[in-house]
């Protein structure tokens, strides 16, 4: 009798506890030894006045188990909730949600029949941070943070899940020609991981464009490696695009902790009528049992499902006259894979787990890096300042100017408006303005509070300060819009 592995198990939302009943029972059939623990997330969490949608006694059970199925949930609107799937990705340390969108033609109608791609999607950073400001009456800001560490991690997990899964070329997006040194920070890390990993072809896109091909020529792509909020988007379309949201599985893993669940959500237009397709979660349950060194197990789940594809049971949302063979609900579609375990696909290409590792990948340490210089030599400060005329703030701010640290631009949503400004920028109530020494010579902290003082006296009323560094001699900001 082999040692059964301990899971945590979350039925969810909506469809969840019929998809996960589905999943559960052809897991069972099929011979995986898991010793489950239930337990209660979403809704009901979140009506007994839970912000974060989990009770304290359900991280319990994921810290002994460290490995969680979980059906969908349905996030409330408002109210202060907070995501749970944010909460568990972050508490969890999950920084990396695989997502294989693959193309079942003929059998499931797509546009697109060569369609076999993963996308790799960072899960921890970017503007998932949630740090957002009102910096004044008109103007509302979200800050954006990606670290070299994070990306390291997620990039290095790209190349080395394409190693281990045999595929041949990693791309990379970003929009770094906007967004420097953040996207460019992301672009750079992935330059320099990519050229211990020279057997694998690499490439990188600007998001727009490459958002539009992964909609249009899917074909092209193997893995793509993206920032957190590119992800969740091309990780959408690209679902969308295999024919159905409901086939996609998904896995959420982290250095100790995995989660795996089904891409789409709880489908409430559909809840308790046993028409729901439980293949995306079946298919993150195939992903679980990988990760946890049941990889026959999860073969022959897998093979028997591609199996019931291919004979066309289908449920209603791939369901197509002339395509499918028998319309099913969740329950009869189970029961068809269930017939079939054992059996392999005839045309579809036939999964095998055997040579992949259990436990998830392991990663190396993270490089390390030189120490870099820094010099202080200018400070931004934002400011509230009704009045849409940026000569009169300039000619009010040089008031407050001694020493060496000189007003040298100010910018309004980005865009330089002094000196040198166009009458035709539409300015809106907040401002930021740049002080910096003459060639960069280094300022100290005293001379930028004195500054702050003497505006405070008179009446400019800032919102926040940022020093402005050198790092070995390169400017840790960027240039306004137009400076
Ligand atoms: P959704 O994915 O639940 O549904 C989108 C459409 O796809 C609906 O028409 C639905 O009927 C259909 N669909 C989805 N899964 C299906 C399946 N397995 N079989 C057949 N049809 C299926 O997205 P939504 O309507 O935007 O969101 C509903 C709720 O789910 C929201 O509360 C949202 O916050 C939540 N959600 C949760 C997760 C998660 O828990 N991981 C992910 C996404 C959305």
């Amino acid at each position: 009798m082999s040692v059964k592995t301990p899971i945590t198990v979350a039925r969810g939302d909506g469809i969840g506890p019929e998809i996960m009943d589905a999943t559960l029972k052809i897991l069972d059939a099929a011979g995986a030894q898991l010793d489950i623990e239930e337990i209660e997330i979403g809704k009901a969490v979140y009506e007994r006045g839970v912000k974060n949608g989990i009770e304290e006694s359900s991280w319990e059970s994921l810290q002994r188990t460290k490995v969680f199925l979980k059906a969908p949930i349905t996030t409330p609107q408002g109210g202060g909730f907070k995501s749970l799937n944010v909460t568990i990705r972050k508490s969890l340390g999950l920084f990396a949600n695989v997502r294989p969108c693959v193309a079942y033609a003929p059998y499931v109608e797509t546009d697109h029949s060569d369609m076999d791609l993963v996308i790799i999607r960072e899960n921890e950073e970017d503007l998932y941070g949630g740090i957002e400001y009102r910096q004044s009456q008109d103007v509302m800001a979200s800050l954006k943070l990606i670290s070299r560490p994070g990306t390291e991690r997620i990039v290095r997990y790209a190349f080395e899940y394409a190693r281990a899964n045999g595929r041949k070329k990693v791309t990379c997006m970003t929009k770094d020609n906007i967004m420097k040194l953040s996207d460019g920070l992301f672009h750079k890390v992935f330059d320099e991981i990519g050229q211990e990993y020279p057997d694998i072809e690499q490439d990188h896109m600007i998001i727009d464009i490459g958002t539009a091909k992964v909609a249009a020529h899917p074909g092209m792509f193997d893995v793509v490696v993206l920032p957190n909020l590119y992800g969740d988007i091309v990780s959408d379309v690209a679902a969308e695009v295999t024919g159905s949201v409901g086939l996609g599985g998904s896995s959420n893993v982290g250095v100790d902790f995995a989660m795996f669940e089904a891409v789409h959500g709880s489908a409430p237009d559909i809840a308790g009528k046993g028409l729901a397709n439980p293949s995306g979660l079946l298919l993150g349950a195939v992903m679980m049992l990988v990760h946890i060194g049941q990889g026959e197990v999860a073969g022959k789940v897998h093979n028997a499902w591609l199996k019931t594809i291919e004979d066309g049971y289908h449920t209603g949302e791939i369901y197509r006259e002339g395509i499918s063979k028998v319309r099913v609900g969740t329950d009869d579609f189970c029961k068809a894979v269930i017939e079939r375990l054992g059996q392999k696909p005839e045309t579809l290409p036939i999964a095998d787990y055997s040579g992949t590792p259990a436990g998830g990948m392991k990663l190396p340490p993270l490089k390390e890096y030189p120490p870099v210089e820094r010099k202080r030599i200018g400070v931004d400060i934002g400011l509230n300042w009704g009045v849409c005329n940026a000569e009169m703030l300039a000619e009010k701010v040089q008031e407050c100017v001694t020493d060496n640290l000189k007003l040298q631009m100010i910018s309004n949503r980005g865009t330089k408006v002094w000196p040198n400004g166009r009458p035709e920028t539409f300015c809106a109530d907040n401002w930021r303005l740049r002080f910096k020494a003459d060639d960069d010579e280094e300022i100290t902290t005293s001379q930028v509070i004195a500054l702050m003082d003497r505006m405070n006296k008179a009446d400019l009323n800032f919102t926040k300060s940022v020093m402005l560094y050198l790092y070995d001699g390169e400017p840790g900001f960027t240039v306004a819009q137009g400076e």
